[in-house]
């Protein structure tokens, strides 16, 4: 007798299996056969995701068109990503980033400081190395070796006023991402959720995009969460975790609290799902689940979201509580879509 399990393997590659996986899909996701395709986390994607377009609708890499898309937000006052994000604890912001293309090339910085485009140091870790992954001073002498400017060690006027107000109390607990949804107008309708003292503490961005030619590739980057410990890394710079790339099948990508994505590791959990049958959004959906399994009880205090992307085009993405949101570009689309959730 046919198990379910070998029944999904079993059509996954079929004209039937693609039948099948529409029929689980659930409400909320986008279901797309033009493509190319850039999908990105959060309500900055939407910047994001212009300059990607730019170079997609040229008939572009989908490589190219990640970097350049989260690069436009690495040079943005943003809470969590680039020069101006939230420092640790002891003051300096680090930053993390990773990138994925269409061969399973990969490359990865971590606790990198002072470098303005972490996803293009990540790029040449990929290219120019034999390495997937540099950290720390190792990755900035890298970058330096490559022609990156060293910037100035200092924090951005609001990354200044947010660290003097965690000093006050300089209470370190674990990265703790609020899930209260207090919504600021000024952050965007889908605004990432904000900490008791009223900063925000996550908005990581991930993107992952479908060019011209069917080839996926994706990137990630953050500062991490604010006020971490020093040497602290999350999930966006692991392969795996914060983001992966299969061409044959899909890519995704994570935000949120890292230390549970890399629990299951989730990015490549959900490219798995994928590869078994089920739409990105139904995989995104059974990877929060587990995280859920994992944490029990706890898993009320924590926010994470996945966003994938199928092969033929399919988006979709799924969350712990409400709150997350993904920016879409096609040819004819450009919004942001509130993701779904499994808290209610
Ligand atoms: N995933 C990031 C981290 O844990 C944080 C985020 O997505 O906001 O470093």
């Amino acid at each position: 007798m046919i198990n379910r399990r070998k029944f999904l393997q079993a059509t996954a590659f079929t004209g039937f299996g693609s039948v099948l996986a529409k029929k689980v899909m659930a409400s909320g996701a986008v279901n797309l056969k033009d493509y190319p395709v850039v999908i990105s986390t959060w309500d900055a994607g939407l910047r994001a995701n212009k300059a990607a377009w730019e170079i997609l609708s040229k008939g572009g890499r989908a490589l190219d068109a990640v970097e350049k898309g989260v690069m436009v937000t690495e040079s943005e006052q943003n809470c969590c990503v680039g020069l101006g994000a939230n420092p640790d604890r002891d003051g300096f912001v680090t930053l993390d980033a990773c990138i994925m293309d269409e061969f399973a090339n990969c490359g990865s910085v971590a606790f990198l400081e002072r470098i303005k485009h972490p996803i293009s140091v990540a790029r040449r870790v990929m290219e120019k190395t034999p390495h997937v992954m540099l950290v720390g001073e190792g990755a900035q002498q890298f970058a330096v070796t490559e022609g990156f400017p060293l910037e100035k060690q200092e924090l951005s006027p609001s990354a200044q006023k947010s660290y003097e107000n965690w000093l006050k109390k300089s209470e370190y607990k674990p990265p703790a991402i609020n899930v209260e949804s207090k919504q600021n107008k000024d952050h965007g309708p889908f605004a990432p959720n904000k900490l008791e003292n009223g900063e925000w503490n996550h908005d990581t961005i991930g993107m992952v995009a479908l060019d011209a030619n069917g080839n996926l590739s994706g990137s990630c980057t953050t500062s991490g969460a604010g006020f971490k410990m020093r040497g602290r890394l999350g999930d966006s710079p692991i392969i795996g975790a914060g983001l992966f790339v299969d061409n044959e099948v899909g890519a995704c990508t994570a935000t949120g609290q890292g230390e549970d994505v890399i629990r299951v590791a989730g990015s490549h959990t959900v490219v798995e799902l994928m590869r078994q049958g089920f739409l990105p959004e139904i995989a995104c959906k059974k990877a929060i689940e587990r995280i859920i399994k994992v944490k029990g009880e706890k898993a009320k205090d924590i926010q994470v979201a996945f966003l994938a992307i199928s092969k033929s085009g399919e988006v979709g993405a799924y969350a712990i509580h409400k709150g997350f949101s993904y920016a879409i570009k096609t040819k004819d689309k450009e919004e942001l879509i509130p993701s779904n959730y499994i808290m209610r």
